[in-house]
């Protein structure tokens, strides 16, 4: 398995990607035609293989995995338990499968592995001296019914007529941007949630459980504390004064839920065959957990570029954000 084709190990054996950590074109001027189709419909892109997976498995846990909202209005109190039960599952699978993967199975041993150490699995620091069943335990007792009760609260909304329904029938350009505006909106409200985690008391009673994991794997994803989760959650609120289906408003909350794992598994890509691999990367956020100060949002919008906490994986970017701690403490 050689993952010194796209980058190299330092000398703790650490692997570091060549690459930079860069903004899609997107948001750059002049507007670049071939570049931006590349980053749209390429694969990797913005549509394959992630957002179109997550899209997908909005519409299976909407046709397949949801009561109608007739039934939802009918039997709130059912329903609920069933859909925290469904969450539970998809947990499992989804953070248990990217576990095992790469930290049971070892498929791929430390290659792509961005800390060529295994998590600790005898430090105080966690809740049964246990990264990962200290990881499990904040994720199945406090993240996933967290997401449940948001996502219960938004159907009983739709269900009992609070708020407004885009029907595909009626508006079917709106209904499908809508789905592919989701990973924006993701990606903005957890700037925001995550930036103001990062404020002193709120980091200090909430954030800094999450933070432990400096080390992270899958499960480390969705480990934060209840009022972390609760803030994180939040984003599918704005469906509230947003008009959409609920099938847009669980493309949100699975996301919030389940995306987690990947953004965590500690390595950037999961190598599949012989020489192919699947680009998982979220050096970004590894970045985040190793540095705390730099990179609150994923990479997609600009938006620590625009507020100065943009660390790219360069010396240039690591001094400058030296330089930016030394000055806070002058
Ligand atoms: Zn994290
Ligand atoms: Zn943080």
């Amino acid at each position: 398995m050689d993952d010194s084709k796209f980058g190299k190990k330092d000398a703790r054996g650490n692997w570091v990607p060549s690459a930079r950590i860069s903004y899609g074109p997107f948001f750059s001027w002049p507007p670049q035609a071939t570049a931006l189709r590349e980053w749209l419909f390429g694969f990797p892109g913005y549509f394959l293989p992630w957002n179109v997976l997550y899209a997908v498995l909005a519409i299976v846990i909407w046709q397949f995995l949801t009561p109608s909202l007739t039934d939802f209005s009918a039997d709130t109190g059912y329903w609920v338990g069933v859909i925290l039960a469904r969450n539970v599952v998809l947990a499992l699978l989804v953070y248990g499968g990217w576990h095992l993967w790469f930290y049971v199975w070892r498929k791929q041993g430390t290659a792509f592995k961005y800390n060529s150490k295994w998590p600790r699995q005898d430090s105080s620091a966690f809740l049964f001296n246990n990264q990962n069943a200290d990881n499990i335990f904040w994720t199945l007792v406090s993240g996933v019914p967290i997401w449940t009760a948001y996502e219960t609260l938004l159907l009983w909304a739709y269900a009992n007529g609070h708020i407004a329904l885009l029907s595909f029938a009626d508006q079917p350009v709106a209904f499908i941007l809508l789905f592919f505006l989701v990973p924006l909106i993701h990606e903005v409200g957890f700037y925001f949630a995550h930036r103001s985690l990062h404020w002193p008391p709120l980091y200090k009673i909430a954030h800094k459980l999450h933070h432990r994991n400096t080390n992270p794997g899958p499960w480390s994803g969705l480990s934060m504390h209840p009022i972390e989760h609760v803030i994180y959650f939040s984003s599918v609120l704005l469906f509230l004064v947003i008009p959409a289906h609920p099938i847009h408003m669980i493309n949100l909350a699975s996301r919030l839920g389940l995306a987690p794992a990947q953004g965590h598994t500690g390595f950037d890509r999961a190598v599949t065959g012989e020489d192919k691999s699947m680009d998982i990367s979220y050096y970004a956020h590894y970045l985040h957990h190793k540095y705390f100060e730099v990179n609150y949002a994923d990479g997609m919008v600009p938006l620590d570029k625009w507020f100065g906490s943009f660390h790219d994986g360069s010396p240039e970017s690591h001094a400058a954000m030296k330089s930016r701690i030394a000055e806070r403490h002058r």
